[in-house]
């Protein structure tokens, strides 16, 4: 029960525990996917196996091709916008939004993998 939680995936909490977190903090610009190796309060491996995260970026793809596109398409045909309007936009959110969905993917993809377990978190 309660197997998925949007919450701990939102807030790159370790899946199995929801307490301990997935990416190093504080985020460095330079590598800003950096994880620890383990979970600091289950020992959750952070990268299970390797090439782990290789699906993660399908996610990542399908998820920003669709957020990106839509509005565009709806600005351009509904709204009658310029083109190159709708596509600044488009470029602008890309930019606001790219470390949210890099990192967003690789949390939800963890999420998926790794099954909550209630006797981990204390
Ligand atoms: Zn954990």
């Amino acid at each position: 029960m309660n197997r998925f939680s949007f919450k701990a995936m939102w807030d790159y909490k370790c899946p199995r525990c929801r307490q301990g977190d997935i990416f190093i903090k504080p985020m460095s610009l330079s590598n800003p996917i950096d994880m620890p190796e383990k979970c600091e309060v289950c020992q959750q491996k952070m990268e299970p196996e390797a090439g782990f995260y290789f699906g993660a970026m399908f996610l990542s793809y399908i998820f920003s091709a669709w957020y990106l596109l839509l509005p565009t398409l709806l600005l351009v045909f509904y709204f009658k916008w310029h083109v190159n309007a709708a596509m600044g936009l488009a470029i602008f959110l890309g930019i606001i939004s790219y470390l949210r969905i890099l990192r967003g993917a690789r949390s939800l993809w963890l999420h998926l993998m790794v099954p909550y377990d209630a006797a981990k978190a204390k």
